[in-house]
């Protein structure tokens, strides 16, 4: 059995085809997908499209579009007992993404705090920015941290899974000599399997679906010179363990 940490079904390219995508996946052995809501109403869509058998939900925000922050925050306090994550929140210092980096460090440095307040692990985005994100995370204190899509180097992740925080790997890792790499420097005890779903697909310009986490298996499978049921084995008791989820 795998796990999809961290996907969008509430997107358009995804919504409209839902429970077939979702059988796909289950047939490629995905039992398990966390949909990630960005910004409030995509939260609410986020909540309502969980069946709590298969999709779980996490509530949160993109780091360049922090308008109306206040009202996810108090959507998740308010839904804290239903979701099983905080999520994508971060920082993304990418060219030419607004808002600035001050504001983003304030915002993400609440969603940190709210993440210890509430026990709920974090689900980050760190485009262009994973050495200050994770600096910003020890800093924080922060305990339950899932890196998602981490770009940065792959000595930096080091920062990260020395303090026990996972790194999600999407599909596109079979394209990406950079991913490879932070598949071979992190442990397997930190390693998680994400498809961010409809992006990172394995095939440039395609919409990614869930079932492609089973190609991020795969990769890992090969990097790490273990057998495929072991990268699910302990994949999923990771993500299991982090999210809370029982089945
Ligand atoms: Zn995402």
């Amino acid at each position: 059995m795998l796990v999809d940490v961290h996907c969008h079904l509430t997107d358009e390219a995804i919504k409209a085809n839902l429970a077939k995508v979702v059988e796909d996946a289950k047939r490629s052995g995905v039992a398990i997908i966390v949909t990630s809501g960005l910004g409030y109403e995509d939260c609410l869509k986020a909540l309502e499209v969980s069946d709590y058998k298969t999709i779980f939900p996490s509530l949160g925000i993109m780091p360049y579009k922090l308008d109306g922050y206040e009202d996810v925050f108090s959507l998740i306090e308010k839904s804290a007992k239903k979701i099983v994550a905080i999520g994508e929140v971060g920082l993304d210092f990418h060219v030419n993404v607004r808002p600035d980096k001050e504001l983003q460090r304030k915002v993400f440095k609440e969603f940190i705090e709210l993440s210890l307040n509430l026990d709920l692990p974090l689900i980050v985005h760190s485009r262009s920015a994973g050495k200050y994100a994770l600096e910003m995370l020890v800093e924080c204190g922060a305990k339950n941290v899932i890196m998602h899509a981490f770009d940065g180097s792959a000595s930096h992740s080091l920062i990260g899974f020395e303090k026990g925080y996972f790194f999600s790997i999407p599909p596109s890792v079979v394209r990406s000599t950079q991913k490879q790499k932070l598949v071979n420097k992190v442990p397997l005890e930190n390693i998680l399997l994400e498809s961010d779903a409809p992006a990172l697909s394995p095939v440039p310009g395609t919409v990614n679906t869930p079932s492609n986490v089973r190609i991020s298996a795969e990769v890992v499978s090969r990097i790490k010179g273990i057998s495929l049921e072991k990268v699910e084995e302990i994949t999923m008791e990771n993500a299991m363990r982090i999210l809370k989820i029982k089945v």
